[in-house]
């Protein structure tokens, strides 16, 4: 069976959001984390979680993130490990906040070396890093001591929205879903918002990955879940997905965010920050509709 999904799955990466729990609470985080957020994943549900890659057959990354990973150490050590052993190729996605010396960023990174093959350092105005002391630097400079793959994840202020896209040591924009949808999108130059006929960033037909949450959910994007992987097997979720009949991919695969709002109906402004600020702010407003596909609440700003 796994190998009938395998032939036509192109899902290689699953990003666990091991914790919603941060030390920072930036404007741009599109999962709403921050210190008040719990909704840490259990070791058995990181077992599961690679049970599934594993019976899926198409999975070769699984990458750590939250969330701040690095905040329940022993579980982020714990969920590398295993995904190694079991043959996957790990990274973690972090904002340094340990680094706060190299002997100290050595001793954390020790267990990784060898085996972590992507560590990415967020690393921009949003965590601190223009201001405060440079741990950014310091976990970077102990990684290529390790000889651990490392580079920075670098999101620009509000203004540059025509590009959102990551890539190492260069800045991006951010995108107005999650709470830049809330915090940030006011303070750009709003575009009309029938132009918005196309999602821009997700491969919402064939996903080359997703986010899991502590809950199971498979994030298409966050907060548009495709399936639970604590409820049905990810093998089996992957076979049945059909993107033109999910109630909100397929409108925006039909016509993007706008088509989404006429689709359901949905009242909205003549203007928006961009595509993703329209989506996110449709979205909320179906959720009651929606609840299984339009979860958990943490993504439209509730504390779970
Ligand atoms: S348009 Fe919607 S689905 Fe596409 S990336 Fe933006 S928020 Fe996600």
């Amino acid at each position: 069976m796994a190998n009938t999904v395998a032939q036509a799955c192109s899902l290689s990466q699953l990003h666990l959001l091991v914790t919603g729990e941060c030390n920072f609470e930036c404007d741009h985080c599109f999962v709403w984390g921050g210190p008040t957020q719990s909704n840490t994943m259990t070791r058995e549900t990181i077992e599961h979680i690679l049970d599934q890659a594993e019976d899926l057959g198409t999975i070769e990354w699984i990458y750590f993130e939250g969330g701040e990973p690095f905040l329940d150490y022993p579980l982020l050590r714990f969920g590398v490990q295993l995904a190694t052993e079991r043959g996957f190729k790990t990274g973690i996605v972090s904002n340094a906040y340990w680094a706060t010396s190299i002997d100290e960023a050595l001793e954390l990174l020790k267990p990784f070396a060898g085996v972590v093959e992507d560590l990415s350092i967020s690393d921009d105005a949003y965590h601190g890093c223009k201001e405060g002391p440079r741990e950014t630097t310091t976990a970077r400079e102990a990684a290529r001591q390790l000889g651990i793959p490392v580079d920075f994840i670098s999101i620009s202020g509000p203004g540059a929205e025509d590009t959102c896209q990551q890539q190492a040591d260069e800045e991006s924009t951010v995108c107005y879903r999650g709470r830049a949808a809330v915090k940030l999108a006011a303070l750009v130059k709003p575009k009309p918002w029938d132009q918005f006929t196309q999602c821009p960033w997700e491969d919402l037909r064939n996903p080359g990955r997703v986010h899991v949450d502590s809950l199971g959910n498979l994030h298409i994007c966050q907060g548009l879940s495709i399936g639970n992987l604590v409820e049905r097997p990810l093998a089996e979720i992957m076979r049945n997905y059909d993107p033109d009949t999910h109630p909100v991919i397929g409108p925006l695969l039909a016509g993007g965010p706008v088509e989404l709002v006429e689709r359901h109906d949905l009242a909205h402004s003549e203007v928006y920050a961009d595509a993703c600020h329209l989506c996110y702010l449709s979205r909320d407003k179906l959720r009651q509709k929606y609840p299984d596909v339009l979860t958990p609440g943490q993504m439209y700003g509730m504390k779970e």
